[in-house]
């Protein structure tokens, strides 16, 4: 099966036997508990709804299917599942190699509350693959990687650094939630795992918040299961059923995020405003060649610098009529941000100067409106 059928299919085939009732869309399960005919064990699948439950079941085949992995498992957050991630594989002592301009939650959980139980982390540019395997020391067990990244759209090369944890045992983490899995497939890649928080482009709708994980690899899978159960950061059932209705519609929407975000950095590249735009999409991207190489479009995401002061910045997103000044991304219609005061304040001034997250860098999460409705916004907003 193809990816636009999967998503529409697995995990939602109708229940055509005795007693099913044919379905077309899988029934949202409230029920907490399920009885047993036999005292010693459970006459269907399911006990306990945080242990399992059918619609989150669903849910987690799609998933599995989406990224081509074995496995899946679904969270109540991107950051539950990073959490339950690192409680599950992860002991005190252990370290990790992450990239520096990783998901700013990502680094506060790793930075504020993973380092207490003694997790270390060294965070390295890894555009360069070697600065990756120049980190590692005899403890680090996990590479931590998104790409690209956010707000500066760095890339790393999944192949290469999976290869590097393959020699030295080292299990790759690729963060997806960028890409979704229709651009950008880590395990095909080499990766080991593939984390997602499914409150962007898999939900699509910015109604839900979730997360998941997906992987082929049955000890890990194991144990991330048992501590899915353990931990019990796990989504509702309503939750599964809108993920799994967003999923239906993913590949139509990738597909007209990215058209529509490649028009507006081609537009905003030959304004004279801004002094720079960053989109995989763009022959100027320093990573185009790598953009190409592994993934199969660029994307709904990008960023810009306008040419000015933070004061300028600021009157620029006032302007605005169609795009909503708003943290998060990959709904349906567009958001945009000013990372300096939104997204990455968390970040010390000095760092993110260094990182490059200047005063005036935007932030924009392209929707699905009329690419015209969208530029001309931005044409009003620049004039000024
Ligand atoms: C939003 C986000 C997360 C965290 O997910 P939540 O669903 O907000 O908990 C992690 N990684 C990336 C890249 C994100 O954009």
């Amino acid at each position: 099966m193809k990816f636009e059928t999967k998503a529409i299919h697995i995990g939602e085939e109708p229940n055509l036997s005795q007693g099913g009732t044919g379905d077309v869309v899988i029934p949202i399960h409230l029920s907490t508990t399920f009885a047993r005919k036999d005292v010693e064990q459970p006459t269907g699948r399911y006990e306990y709804s945080r242990t399992g439950n059918p619609t989150r079941r669903a849910l987690e085949k799609r998933l599995a299917a989406l990224e081509n992995a074995q496995f899946g498992l679904a969270f109540a957050s991107g950051m539950a599942a990073e959490a339950t991630l690192i409680l599950s594989i992860l002991k005190s002592g252990d370290h990790i190699v992450a990239f520096d301009d990783l998901y700013g939650g990502t680094k506060r959980l790793f930075n504020k509350v993973f380092r207490k139980f003694g997790i270390e982390v060294t965070y390295v540019d890894a555009r360069d693959p070697e600065n990756v395997a120049r980190a590692v020391n005899q403890h680090t067990k996990l590479f931590w990687m998104e790409t690209p990244t956010n707000p500066l759209m760095k890339l790393c090369d999944i192949k290469e650094i999976s290869e590097i944890g393959k020699e030295k045992n080292i299990i790759t983490v690729i963060d997806n939630t960028f890409m979704s899995p229709y651009f950008q497939k880590p395990l095909d890649l080499g990766a080991d795992i593939v984390i997602h928080s499914t409150t962007k482009y898999l939900g699509g709708h910015s109604d839900v918040v979730g997360g998941a994980i997906m992987l082929s690899n049955q000890k890990l899978f194991e144990s991330l299961l048992f501590n899915q159960n353990s931990i019990g950061a796990v989504p509702s059932p309503f939750d599964c059923y809108l993920v799994l209705r967003g999923i239906k519609t993913l590949a139509v929407r990738m597909q007209r995020h990215a058209y529509n975000a490649q028009k507006i950095a081609e537009y905003l590249e030959h304004h004279p405003k801004v002094k720079k735009v960053y989109y995989p999409g763009l022959p100027s991207h320093p990573q185009h060649d790598l953009a190409k190489k592994q993934m199969s479009g660029f994307g709904g995401m990008l960023s810009f610098e306008i040419d000015g002061t933070l004061t300028d910045a600021k009157i620029f997103l006032k302007r605005l009529k169609i795009f909503a000044v708003a943290e998060s991304l990959g709904g349906v219609e567009s958001l945009i941000e000013l990372p300096a005061l939104m997204s990455h304040t968390s970040i010390p001034a000095k760092e993110r100067e260094k990182l490059g997250i200047s005063d005036t860098l935007i932030r924009v999460s392209v929707g699905l409106e009329d690419v015209e409705d969208l530029i001309d916004d931005l044409e009003n907003a620049l004039a000024g």
